[in-house]
């Protein structure tokens, strides 16, 4: 033990854990998810796309196409890319935004970056030739990079921007999927991906009164910078002499509050949990270290993050960031992934680690009552971890005011402001930085109706819980692919998983096309194995969960019985992307059921 572990305070482990049952407490709501409310009807005009002309209009499309992909986030784009390397050409894409970019397209509000390394998280580096200029690159630099994937891949030939899908229907005599839109297009297509995303619906908290506020207020997924003037990168004079408000203290919340720090005459920071906050330790990118990366150097640098993030060490750690150093403090990874480590050893570090986080601030805030509110008390994993070198600054300058609602959240929305404890905090703008809808109804978050084979809807079929193979598939819906977190891997660098998952996909389609295969669906003996593993796997996960505080990882507080199978994987990364890699090195066939074409 070090000098300085020894001169830190000693942990009251039982006190802690009483306060965090406390804590939890005050947040259990009965309305749970109900207490949100969808960008639709008097809310729909928060969900307009700020980006694009709103005026456009085009005739529909009719034609046939042997790939569609639906959405042209990172998921649509790796998809597109591998099936443009086993050498499929006709790939049509259906995105709702104006151009590629997904979450990138969406999310552009001031301050965001990766909160991964991009070295690490940015996809296909090695093929645009691509080099970030940060450690955490910014938001800007991750969406130029889609349009470079959309260019490099030849990808805006076929695609159908600012387009919704409206509904999926399997034709079992042609064997193909008919997909409708909102501007009328009929699409015949052999094989769905859909990569609609899973930050992709943005919500609204139905705080009594939101309707009536008269100032100006916008989501932070659709920022309006018309308002605020500026960009990503600040400059938001729009903002001089405004009272503003934030709701939020999630990853976007962390990122958007110092940008409007430096440009609001008086910045509220409307809090109900506060976040976990560690070093970011951004810094530019050495150039000459990226020249001399050797090909394949970005998946072996994937495979070292995933390693050290899920309790293997077997390499140096070549990210050396606060996620990989984690490790240091094995207890603090309870999400369920460490193997071999004693539970009660394991808890006890978990809860070591959060007092250091919570040290930390007292070493940052000046002020102690602040300090004090902005102390997260759930365990690590419970809500995801922040890092950021300017989110707790901020709330040394004088223009930046932290109102806590003790768990409460914001009680009232007047025409003026925001009203907490009976105080109302008058204001010019709100923003809305609270969150998205998150692994509830995969069709009510995609935004389309899936009708399978016979008819038979996708939310029936899943109405107590979703059945895959691996995620990926369902038995029922024939070339059906999706991008989703339900019954798949996990890592904390979802892109390490969407590459594999990916990749198996482009795999089979273009097995199927290059053989005249007609349709390829999972066997059910395959199906039924991967659901029982998935459950067999959800019960520490699910403990864990069931005892944190609420918040979007458990539903806010109420998890429900289909949730259970709606659960990701709970075997770690490596079982999970073993499968998927084996499976697409030549071992798909034997989970899956293939018919003949029997029309072109
Ligand atoms: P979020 O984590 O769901 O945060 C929503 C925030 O709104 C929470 O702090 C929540 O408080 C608060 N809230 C909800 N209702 C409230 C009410 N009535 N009164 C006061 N506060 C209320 O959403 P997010 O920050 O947009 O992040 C979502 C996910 O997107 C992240 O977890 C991350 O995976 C991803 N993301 C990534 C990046 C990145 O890579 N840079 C950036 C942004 C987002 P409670 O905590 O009490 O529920």
């Amino acid at each position: 033990m070090s000098s300085q572990q020894q001169d830190e305070p000693a942990i009251d482990f039982d006190a802690l854990t009483r306060k965090y049952e406390e804590e939890r407490s005050k947040r259990l709501r009965t309305d749970a998810l109900g207490q949100f409310t969808p960008l639709d009807g008097d809310f729909a005009h928060y969900d307009t796309d700020p980006f694009v002309d709103a005026d456009f209009t085009r005739d529909p499309v009719a034609r046939d196409a042997d790939v569609l992909i639906i959405g042209g986030g990172f998921g649509g784009l790796l998809s597109a890319a591998h099936l443009r390397k086993h050498g499929v050409k006709d790939i049509t894409f259906v995105e709702k935004g104006g151009d590629f970019g997904g979450t990138w397209y969406w999310n552009r509000y001031p301050g965001i970056r990766c909160d991964v390394e991009s070295y690490t998280y940015i996809p296909l580096l090695e093929d645009t030739g691509f080099i970030p200029s940060e450690k955490y690159a910014k938001g800007a630099e991750i969406y130029d990079q889609c349009q470079q994937i959309g260019r490099h891949f030849d990808l805006y030939r076929d695609a159908l921007f600012q387009t919704e899908v409206r509904s999926l229907d399997w034709n079992e005599e042609r064997q193909r999927w008919i997909i409708r839109t909102t501007r009328d297009d009929e699409i015949a297509a052999r094989f769905i991906v859909s990569c609609t995303g899973h930050y992709s619906k943005p919500k609204l908290a139905a705080i009594p009164g939101i309707e009536s506020f008269e100032g100006h207020s916008f989501h932070t997924s659709r920022w309006d910078y018309d308002y605020t003037g500026g960009s990503a990168d600040g400059g938001l004079t729009g903002l001089k002499g405004k009272k503003v408000g934030v709701i939020g203290t999630g990853s976007t919340g962390i990122q958007c509050v110092p940008a409007l720090a430096d440009w609001a005459d008086q910045l509220y920071l409307f809090q109900r949990t506060p976040i976990s906050i560690d070093d970011r330790g951004n810094r530019p990118t050495d150039v000459e270290w990226a020249k001399s990366q050797k090909p394949g150097w970005q998946k072996e640098r994937m495979e070292n993050f995933t390693n050290w993030t899920s309790g293997i060490q077997k390499d140096d750690d070549l990210i050396n960031d606060g996620w990989t150093n984690l490790l240091g403090e094995p207890a603090a990874v309870t999400g369920g992934v460490v193997g071999d480590v004693d539970p009660q050893e394991l808890l006890r570090g978990e809860l070591a680690k959060m007092e250091k986080v919570r040290r930390r601030i007292d070493e940052v805030v000046e002020d102690k009552a602040t300090a004090e509110a902005l102390k997260p008390y759930y365990h690590y994993f419970c809500k995801r971890p922040g890092f950021s070198d300017d989110y707790l600054q901020t709330f040394n300058r004088p223009n930046v005011t932290l109102v806590d609602t003790a768990g409460m959240g914001v009680e009232q929305i007047t025409a003026k402001g925001v009203v907490v404890a009976g105080k109302e905090y008058e204001l010019d703008c709100l923003v809305y930085a609270s969150g998205f809808h998150f692994m509830t109804s995969y069709t009510k978050e995609s935004g389309f109706s899936i009708n399978g084979r016979g008819g038979l809807s996708l939310d029936d079929h899943w109405s107590k819980g979703a059945h895959t193979l691996w995620g990926v598939q369902t038995r029922g819906f024939p070339n059906f692919f999706l991008m989703s977190l339900l019954q798949s891997g996990v890592s904390i660098n979802y892109m390490h998983i969407a590459e594999a998952q990916t990749q198996y996909l482009a795999t089979v389609i273009a097995h199927c096309l290059d053989n005249k295969i007609g349709s390829v669906e999972p066997s059910k003996q395959a199906e039924d194995g991967w659901v029982d593993r998935v459950i067999e796997l959800a019960g520490p996960r699910k403990a864990f969960l069931d005892a944190c505080t609420p918040g979007y990882f458990n539903h806010e507080g109420q998890q429900v019985a289909e949730y259970d199978l709606n659960m990701p994987f709970g075997g770690g990364p490596h079982e999970y992307l073993d499968l998927l890699e084996s499976a697409t090195a030549g071992k798909f066939a034997e989970n899956l059921e293939f018919r003949e074409l029997a029309t072109s």
